[in-house]
């Protein structure tokens, strides 16, 4: 019984250790972004320039827990494509909505948005925006009470 448990046990350790060491980010996580536009801690990594063929910016941005962007607007829109972990994600008028894993989010060109960690979990996202109709706007920050709030 006992040599049976502690084959059980060694098969568990193998399990946890092989299944964490397969959750290895895809990108580099890139270098630390400025405090310019954000509170907290985010990485940025640029996939793809924008180019006379595809006009549109590609980066992988990884937010530390607690850290969130600044209200903006994107003038040509934006894509989100979670892919780990968990944040927030909103539009102005609109409910703070949560994001995860597998998530793609649709953000219309002009309209003022925010994303970021939530305060107990970080999350990376793929962000694509077409670049011909400007570069982001950036406006206020988000306030403790939209961002700790429950709207
Ligand atoms: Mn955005």
């Amino acid at each position: 019984m006992k040599k049976l448990l502690s084959l059980v046990l060694m098969i568990n350790l193998f399990v946890v250790y092989h299944s964490q060491a397969q959750q290895k980010p895809i990108f580099p996580k890139g270098e630390k972004s400025p405090n310019v536009n954000h509170v907290g801690d985010v990485w940025l990594t640029e996939l793809s320039h924008a180019d006379s063929v595809f006009t549109y910016s590609t980066s992988v941005a990884v937010s530390d827990p607690g850290a969130r962007l600044n209200w903006h607007i994107h003038p040509g829109g934006q894509i989100l494509i979670v892919t780990e972990g968990t944040g927030y994600y909103q539009e102005k008028g609109k409910d703070k909505r949560i994001i995860k894993t597998g998530d793609v989010i649709k953000c219309l060109p002009g309209v003022e948005h925010w994303h970021g960690a939530t305060p107990k979990t970080g999350v990376t996202y793929i962000a694509t925006s077409p670049t011909e109709k400007g570069k982001t706007i950036w406006l206020h920050k988000v306030t403790d009470a939209e961002y700790f709030g429950t709207k």
